[in-house]
């Protein structure tokens, strides 16, 4: 049965065999420190098979960003084209993440979360410095390209990779042999994807035993109201705000859209990391929904670097929360504040794990919130950032599709083919 499953069915299974059995050492306690299950099933097999297959995911994202980026700039073919592809890409991502955060304000005021609850966290939040935004404008340009590769620098990698395609552009005709070789690999790369994606339904088993087998059901019981909000506030604003927003903008079909979302978004939950995920991100919409390139290569990773809508949901609901349980009043400036300091923050939080709650201190400095309070979240913000995670590339994936349609970018055929690459897979 296994071997005639299609990829997608076989990666939800091993989610869900993921989730059940690493559910169950939780639940039979059998994850303790020292215990034999916890040296060398959840942080020995689990730990190991679960590193392989996003450090293999990662493996492809630098030259994967890298070539189909030039090769995008080189399809456009128009400077100017570019710049306003470009500029509406970024006003719709920077409106779509201030909804996200003022749909969590929202519920969260609504429901009021955190008044009068005393909780008590052994956590200690070491406030780890966010880093200044004025140095995410100022490293855009690399002084050393191959260290921003290196490192894994995504925006200066995205204005290298664009700098020489314009380049390219400029040199015209004698360059044209260069543009097709890079093609070439560009298909090279995306074939690696695909080969690794094969791999995924064991990736994401282990993955997600490990993530659930230490799971802390205690601390998540005891915040339930911040749990709830949070979760709400990230399914309504996937399911009702971005997909209202795809529909009266590019009149696409919305089940289609989420139908070929679901694998995208179980990886983006299984690695927890925006970044990690691109390949897949980039592979979807290109060769399942019908994306060209030219406009995919740059808006995914710079969605997966800019676009945090879900990191800024949690940010939003975060800071109602403390804000209670501390009794301080954040009164129309505090609110604002919030908007724009998570906007900002999401912009300058890194698509890897666990960043958004670093860039959360930022936030809670500008409104004079105690930094500790964000101790209290902290055990359970690991299952959070799985799902605000999936949000975040949802939001990636919604936007792109939007630009390329307004712009005539995309070809409708292979978006309603529900099999469009589906089956090379
Ligand atoms: N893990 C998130 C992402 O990669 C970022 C965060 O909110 O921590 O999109």
């Amino acid at each position: 049965m296994w071997k005639n499953m299609g990829l997608t069915g076989k990666i939800i299974v091993a989610m869900i065999l993921g989730i059940l059995l690493g559910l169950l050492i939780n639940y039979l306690r059998l994850n303790g420190e020292g215990s034999f299950v916890n040296t060398y099933v959840t942080n020995g097999f689990f730990a190991i098979v679960g590193k392989l297959f996003v450090n293999s995911l990662k493996m492809l994202v630098v030259p994967l960003v890298l070539i189909s980026l030039i090769c995008g700039v080189c399809g456009i073919g128009d400077i100017r084209l570019l710049g306003r592809i470009g500029g509406k890409t970024f006003f719709i991502y920077m409106v779509t993440t201030a909804l996200a955060i003022t749909t969590a304000i929202g519920l969260g005021s609504l429901f009021g979360i955190g008044k009068g609850m005393q909780i008590e966290t052994k956590a200690v939040f070491e406030a780890e410095s966010a880093p200044p935004l004025l140095d995410v404008f100022s490293n855009i340009i690399p002084s050393n390209p191959i260290s921003a590769m290196a490192n894994g620098d995504m925006l200066s990698i995205i204005f290298f990779a664009m700098l020489i395609g314009i380049s390219i552009l400029m040199v015209g005709k004698p360059a044209k042999g260069l543009v097709q070789s890079l093609e070439l690999i560009n298909e090279v790369i995306l074939k690696m994807v695909t080969i690794i994606m094969n791999l995924a339904p064991y990736g994401v088993f282990a993955l997600l035993t490990k993530a659930m087998a230490e799971l802390g059901f205690d601390l998540i019981w005891s915040l339930l109201g911040y749990v709830a909000v949070l979760v709400g506030a990230l399914f309504f604003h996937f399911f009702v705000t971005m997909m209202v927003i795809l529909k009266l903008t590019s009149g696409l079909s919305i089940r289609t859209f989420l139908a070929k979302m679901r694998e995208v978004q179980i990886f983006a939950f299984s690695t927890s990391s925006s970044n990690a995920t691109i390949p897949i991100t980039l592979r979807t919409v290109t060769k399942r929904m019908g994306v060209n390139n030219s406009v995919a290569s740059f808006t995914i990773p710079f969605g997966a670097t800019i676009n945090m809508d879900g990191t800024a949901i949690m940010q939003g609901t975060a800071t109602i929360f403390i804000a209670n349980l501390y009794g301080v009043q954040l009164g129309i400036t505090g609110y604002l504040t919030v908007i724009l300091m998570s906007v900002l923050a999401s912009i300058g939080t890194a698509g890897v794990p666990g960043v958004g709650l670093i860039m959360l201190s930022m936030v809670f400095a500008q409104v004079g919130l105690p930094v500790e309070g964000i101790g209290l979240i902290l055990g359970v913000d690991r299952i959070l950032d799985m799902l605000r995670t999936a949000v975040n590339v949802g939001g990636d994936a919604a936007v792109t599709v939007i630009v390329a349609k307004s712009e005539g970018e995309m070809d409708l055929a292979i978006y309603n083919d529900p099999d469009a690459g589906a089956k090379e897979m």
